[in-house]
């Protein structure tokens, strides 16, 4: 397991520190509900960077939240209430405790990422045949959906058949989880779509319900589990330009930064002005996407 650079998720009075991961903080709170922290923390190339991006848990959370409220009639959400403590406010909130499926559910309208690399390698992405001559970006001929096991912190995630996802959690859900992901994609991409903005792929999360029920958990489309791009500006065949830290990775990769990608440290701590346009990359998509002014 890699040095993720995580810092001690901060205490919150009444609640129970659970979990920490590159992003978020999760709490159990005395009720046994669960408390989700997003933090301003950001993470390039697996590294959580010592530089934070201030609103970012904030942007991201109202972000996730807008979404599920868009989604609400395909699919029953963890979200209980947004009334959370003082400390956290705005960027956290309640949410019924699920038993996560081990699955990452991933679904993509469009290759590129881990998708592509299989797919160079392979012709298929998670058992799933592709006609030739694809490139970088290029729209696949419907959405696909390309399960993924849950890596260990610090692990990449990894690209599993859904015979694999069968095998794991049984053929009901397995049908279930793909066709709710591939509902939920299909939804979004419209919903994206009509603001000007391509969503490339996303990655969603499932739970149960003590009484079986599927509900979808986690945090939902935003910048941090979705690729969404500029529609304006893609272009099959090269890097599409995105509403995430694309910024700061071009930075980190830059002779500017002095950052040694090979060295398996962190990089350094970024300028204020790459700081400064991260955060209004992931406002400008917040705004796009809301229609409502930050
Ligand atoms: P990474 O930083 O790579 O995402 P991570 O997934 O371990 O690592 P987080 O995403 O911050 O870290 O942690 C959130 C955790 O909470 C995940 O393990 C996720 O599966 C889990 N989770 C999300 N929603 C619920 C829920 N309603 N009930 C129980 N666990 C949940
Ligand atoms: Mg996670």
């Amino acid at each position: 397991m890699a040095d993720l650079n995580i810092p001690t998720a901060p205490a919150i009075e009444g609640a129970t520190h659970l979990h920490s991961g590159k992003v978020r903080d999760l709490y159990e709170l005395p009720s046994g509900e669960l408390l989700m922290v997003a933090s301003d923390r950001i993470s390039v190339f697996d590294f959580v960077l010592d530089t934070t991006i201030p609103d970012k848990g904030e942007i991201l959370t109202r972000m996730s939240l807008w979404w599920f409220d868009q989604l609400a009639d395909l699919v029953p959400n963890h979200v209980i209430s947004t009334d959370v403590p003082d400390a956290v406010k705005g960027r956290a909130v309640v949410c019924e405790r699920l038993a996560m499926y081990p699955v990452e559910c991933v679904a993509r309208g469009y290759l590129t990422g881990s998708g592509l690399l299989d797919y160079r390698a392979s012709g298929e992405v998670c058992g799933i045949a592709l006609p030739a001559g694809l490139e970088d970006g290029s729209r696949l001929p419907e959405a696909i959906f390309t399960p993924a096991t849950k890596a260990e912190l610090g692990d990449h995630d990894e690209n599993v058949s859904y015979d694999a996802v069968v095998t794991t959690i049984g053929a009901e859900r397995a049908a279930e989880l793909r066709a709710l992901t591939l509902a939920v994609y299909s939804r979004a991409e419209s919903v994206a779509r009509e603001r000007g903005i391509v969503l490339a792929d996303t990655k969603l999360e499932f739970g149960a319900r003590p009484d079986g029920t599927t509900v979808l958990g986690d945090e939902v489309l935003t910048p941090d589990s979705s690729r969404f791009w500029p529609a304006a500006e893609w272009q099959p065949g090269r890097t599409q330009p995105s509403y995430d830290k694309q910024i700061v990775r071009n930075w980190a990769l830059s002779p500017e930064s002095g950052w040694d990608k090979a060295s398996g440290e962190a990089p350094p701590p970024v300028p204020a002005e790459v700081v400064e346009r991260t955060r209004s990359r992931y406002i400008e998509a917040y705004e796009l996407l809301t229609g409502e002014r930050w």
